[in-house]
């Protein structure tokens, strides 16, 4: 490597951009990964705490790249966020996520199953939301009530009259809300009480601690009870081990999501889940 002022600034350059050019190659790769089908969805329960029992499923995107192989969402939705590409492609996730769950509300073995979809700020803002959710419900079949879209905190620091509409227009259609992250975004917890928030989904760094620190297991509690206090639904999110669990039964949480329980599933494992009973 160079040295000195100018060198460091050549060893930065191509680098920088290097990183711009990745972006840029994705960006476009991502705009035909829906046309050319590598876009999936995968599908992580949510269990009942007390039975342990498989109440309904998260959708969670994946991309399927011919070269890298399964990309996560955490590297491609903050770019589709901020080129607009995740309208279509929440758009996309809405239909393949309630189609699915009709099939599944048929034929499930463990009854009426729920699924539960996340929405971006950009998607939610965007005109078409109400009416594409609307449209897909209509054309599955899918019972409203067993749709739970997930969105953030973020959303509280957007336009508030054009968000409350929004929410009045989507609780018209029969679908349940929750509140994604809870804790670690924008909570003034005004909002709780001020928006028909139906669940409350605590964030997984809060769970990290819950049965190993006081402060944790404090935090966890609180946000529990608050749940229990206006009557809405907890998840625990990010649930990795027995510890947790345990802890949690005990704090009368009534549902969890996590590794410890199972990872997101393709579709046809997660069938498999529901054919037997336990994880395949
Ligand atoms: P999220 O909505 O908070 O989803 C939970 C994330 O935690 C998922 O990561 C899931 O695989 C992971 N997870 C679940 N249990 C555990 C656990 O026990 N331990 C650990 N370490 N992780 C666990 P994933 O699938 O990578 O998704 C990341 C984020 O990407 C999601 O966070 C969500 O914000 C976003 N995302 C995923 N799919 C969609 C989508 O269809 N639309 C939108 N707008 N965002 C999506
Ligand atoms: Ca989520
Ligand atoms: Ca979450
Ligand atoms: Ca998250």
């Amino acid at each position: 490597a160079k040295t000195g002022g100018k060198g460091r600034l050549e060893v930065f350059q191509p680098s920088h951009h290097t990183a711009m050019l990745q972006r840029d190659a994705v960006r476009a790769e991502l705009s035909g990964a829906l046309d050319a089908g590598q876009l999936q969805l995968h599908y992580q329960p949510i269990v009942d705490i007390p039975t342990q029992r498989v109440i309904g499923f998260e959708a969670l995107l994946r991309w399927r790249h011919p070269e890298r192989g399964l990309v996560s969402p955490l590297e491609f939705i903050p770019l589709a966020e901020e080129n607009g590409l995740i309208v279509p492609i929440g758009r996309w996730v809405l239909q393949e996520a309630i189609r699915q769950a009709a099939e599944w509300q048929n034929r499930s073995p463990l009854g009426r199953l729920r699924m539960s979809v996340n929405v971006s700020v950009r998607q939610f803002q965007h005109p078409d939301l109400v009416h594409d959710v609307a449209d897909a419900l209509a054309r599955s079949g899918l019972e409203p009530s067993l749709l739970t879209l997930e969105i953030t905190e973020s959303l509280f620091a957007q336009d508030i009259e054009a968000t409350s509409r929004k929410i009045g227009l989507l609780k018209d259609l029969g679908v349940r809300l929750a509140l994604d992250d809870f804790g670690t975004g924008y909570s003034s917890l005004s909002y709780l009480r001020r928006f028909p928030i139906d669940t409350l989904k605590i964030d997984k760094s809060f769970i990290d601690g819950v049965a190993t620190s006081l402060e944790g297991h404090a935090l966890v509690a609180a946000i529990t009870q608050l749940g229990q206090n206006l009557h809405l639904e907890v998840v625990a999110e990010g649930l990795e081990d027995g510890d947790q669990l345990q802890a949690l039964r005990a704090l009368d949480c009534p549902l969890g999501q996590g590794y410890h329980f199972s990872r997101p599933l393709s579709a046809g494992d997660a069938v498999k889940l529901m054919l037997i009973g336990k994880k395949p």
